[in-house]
């Protein structure tokens, strides 16, 4: 079972592939977590790569490519695989497809969740994330509370591109190049629509829901 989440930035997949990566034992590839990794290490490469990631742009394919192919043709993992953001254009859509087809592998479903503008961009100005144990939260819709998070509050972060000028920038880009990945989806029957603003545990149930009827 390999899985897309799909979303404008914001919607929640992030979270969601959380609890499944727990519940179905997959193994997450999230190629903007991969990147920030890049970045991390202060190489030339990850220079490059925060200075687009920072205008809200996309990172060239050519880049995204060698990311996903050093972890897609790892034979343990290659038919768990959740996927968060990533497609995010037509032609890595096509891409994934030629290197699944490469190991007899496809994908099974494309977990679209729909969020508005407005709400995505509220959700983004309280992002937080967990630098210790990954989870994330939301200063003003799901903080951190002593029962929902074991971590010491100094490790609550914040990304350097959930600003107001980049998310506006990140949403453009969003509509112009990712989602019209949707049709190629559709057009294959695998696309299920979620509405993205239901509360955190009624999506994951339904996304459960979508997960069994297809491995029936
Ligand atoms: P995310 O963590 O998914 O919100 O991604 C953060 C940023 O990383 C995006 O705004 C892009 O600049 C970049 N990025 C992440 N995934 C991709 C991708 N598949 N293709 C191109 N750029 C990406």
């Amino acid at each position: 079972m390999n899985i897309i989440l799909f979303g404008p930035p914001g919607s929640g997949k992030g979270t969601q592939a959380i609890n499944l990566v727990k519940i179905f034992k997959l193994h997450k590839i999230a190629t903007g977590d991969l990147l920030r990794e890049e970045i991390k290490n202060k190489t030339v490469l990850g220079n490059k790569i925060k200075s687009i990631i920072d205008k809200g742009l996309l990172v060239s394919d050519e880049i995204i490519n060698g990311l996903i192919k050093k972890v897609i043709f790892n034979k343990e993992i290659n038919n768990h695989l959740i996927f968060d953001g990533y497609p995010r254009n037509l032609a890595q859509a096509k891409e994934l497809d030629l290197m699944l087809k490469k190991n007899n592998k496809k994908i099974s479903c494309v977990l679209s969740l729909n969020v508005d503008k407005e709400s995505v961009i509220k959700r983004i100005l309280g992002r937080q994330i967990c630098t210790n144990c990954r989870k994330i939260f939301n200063e003003y819709f799901n903080p951190s509370t002593k029962d929902n998070h074991s971590c010491d509050i100094r490790f609550l972060q914040k990304r350097s591109d959930d600003n107001e000028k980049t998310i506006l920038n990140r949403f453009e880009t969003y509509l112009q190049k990712t989602l019209p990945i949707l049709n190629f989806y559709k057009e294959q029957n695998l696309l299920h629509q979620i509405n993205g603003k239901a509360k955190i545990d009624e999506i994951s149930k339904e996304i459960r829901d979508i997960i069994a009827s297809i491995e029936t």
